[in-house]
């Protein structure tokens, strides 16, 4: 964060702009539209200034002396002269100002983002001057967002603001007012049906008294790590979230879409470091519930595909305790998607099989490799870096043809990803001259072949590096 952003009170505070411009105008509109006690001050005073800010501003056509900025709280420097602007900040800071020079960041004290202005309801995005025009095209998809009546809503939900803390035990509250934002209550507020939002209020105040809240598990896949392929509902759920347990394989970016406050409970789980182990987080996850808390079990890819997240399931319903999945892009999809490689694409591959190659200690994985060798299809195989030569052996051995193409995908849809290719024969050399240290996954098969995109490494690079 380059810059902090507060919300500045301005109401009957002194706030002086000097320049006579159009960019002194469009300061003076924030500044008047902010309720203070503006005074523009410049030799020069445009016709446009007069006109507008006759009886809302003391305009006063002459240099500003250091006196000018006395008590000011915020200083506008709006003027083209860079050597003139330089002094009169100075003069200004020197006065006890903070100091805005437009067009000026070096000069700044603080710099006006863009801003949505709804009444009580006010967006400020900041690009800290590095991209204005960005700025301004999301604060467009904001407003987008933003309900008509969103300030009706808000003088509601003020106007309750006592009441609930009343009436409402402490350790509810947020919930309370979670409930009602997104709820009946705010639905007929942002309506303008006012009666019916005050009686469905009194209804939700009346229950909130009594009722204690149940819990509840949500476990959810956070998808191969890429932010944008999390479904809206895992997003929804992150943001609703009292306590979030999660695995080594979600990415950063995802847990900072996470409610800023909610718990975040690292369960780990490489695969020598089971940070936590299993039954002691399903443990946990029980005990959270039952103490009436929404917890969000996050877990990489889709909790169903290698995920333990069945196992998962079957404790929360054993213990009696509310649990819902939400599924999410499996790493093979997810690769595949980003390395343009159609699983089942019609010329080259029927169907497509997803395996482990995880086994204990020195053993090979324990799969059916005869069927795996016959199949000729996609093969994908989670979890196999560290069998690579072992999986590739297996299969020749049963018939698997030694050319078959094959990739291996690290750290797929991240900006770190990496994708090796070759032939069978060669998978366990892929790995290790590609330095492939996982998350990968192998595929086998021909469809294999059109793996490309971003981080791909070529042959000759391997084979140099290796040398
Ligand atoms: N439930 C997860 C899989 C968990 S098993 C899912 O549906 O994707 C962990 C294995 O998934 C890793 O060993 C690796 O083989 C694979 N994996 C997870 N994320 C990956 C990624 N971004 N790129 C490549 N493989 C990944």
């Amino acid at each position: 964060m380059n810059s902090f952003p507060i919300s500045f009170r301005l109401k009957n505070r002194p706030v002086v702009i000097v320049g006579g411009g159009d960019s002194a105008l469009q300061k003076a509109r924030l500044a008047v539209a902010a309720g203070a006690s503006l005074t523009v001050i410049w030799p020069r005073i445009d016709q446009a200034l007069h006109e507008e800010l006759a009886d809302r501003a003391a305009l006063i056509e002459c240099t500003p002396a250091r006196a000018d900025f006395d008590k000011a709280a915020l200083v506008f420097v709006a003027i083209e002269d860079e050597f003139e602007a330089a002094r009169l900040a100075r003069d200004a800071k020197s006065a006890g100002a903070l100091v805005n020079v437009v067009d000026r960041p070096a000069l700044c004290d603080f710099t006006t983002p863009s801003i949505v202005d709804r009444g009580r309801l006010t967006v400020a995005i900041s690009t800290g001057g590095a991209g204005p025009v960005f700025a301004k095209s999301l604060r467009e998809k904001i407003e987008a967002l933003i309900p008509a009546r969103a300030d009706a809503l808000l003088a509601f939900a003020d106007s309750y603001r006592e009441t609930v803390k009343s009436r409402v035990p402490h350790e509810n509250r947020r919930r309370f007012w979670e409930d009602v934002f997104g709820g009946p209550v705010a639905a007929a507020a942002l309506a303008g049906d006012d009666s019916g939002a005050h009686d469905l209020m009194a209804g939700a105040l009346d229950r909130a008294q009594s009722a204690t809240r149940e819990g509840v598990v949500h476990i959810v896949g956070a998808g191969p790590g890429d932010p944008e392929l999390l479904t809206l509902k895992a997003l929804r759920l992150l943001q609703s979230a009292d306590v979030i347990l999660y695995d080594r394989l979600v990415s950063d970016e995802i847990l900072a879409l996470a409610r800023r406050d909610a718990d975040r409970l690292y369960v780990g789980k490489a695969k020598a470091d089971h940070a936590v182990p299993q039954d002691e987080i399903e443990t946990r996850m029980i005990a959270l519930a039952r103490e009436g808390k929404t917890v969000v079990r996050l877990k990489g890819g889709d909790p169903f595909v290698f995920g333990r997240g069945g196992e998962e399931l079957d404790a929360l319903q054993a213990a009696g305790v509310k649990a819902h999945v939400t599924p999410g892009v499996t790493a093979a999809t997810g690769c595949a998607a980003a390395t343009g490689m159609a699983l089942t694409h019609r010329d080259h591959a029927q169907a497509v099989t997803f395996v482990t190659g995880h086994a204990r200690g020195d053993a090979d994985p324990d799969l059916d490799w005869e069927a795996l060798a016959n199949l000729k299809n996609t093969l994908v195989v989670y979890m196999g870096v560290g069998k690579a030569d072992a999986i590739a052996h297996r299969l020749m051995e049963h018939g698997r043809d030694r050319a078959t193409p094959v990739a291996v995908v690290e750290n797929g849809t991240r900006e770190n990803q990496i994708i090796v290719k070759g032939a069978l024969e060669d998978l366990g050399a892929l790995v290790r001259d590609g330095g492939i240290k996982g998350p990968a996954l192998l595929v086998i098969g021909d469809v294999a072949q059109f793996a490309s995109g971003a981080g791909l490494i070529e042959l000759s690079q391997l084979q140099r590096s290796a040398a």
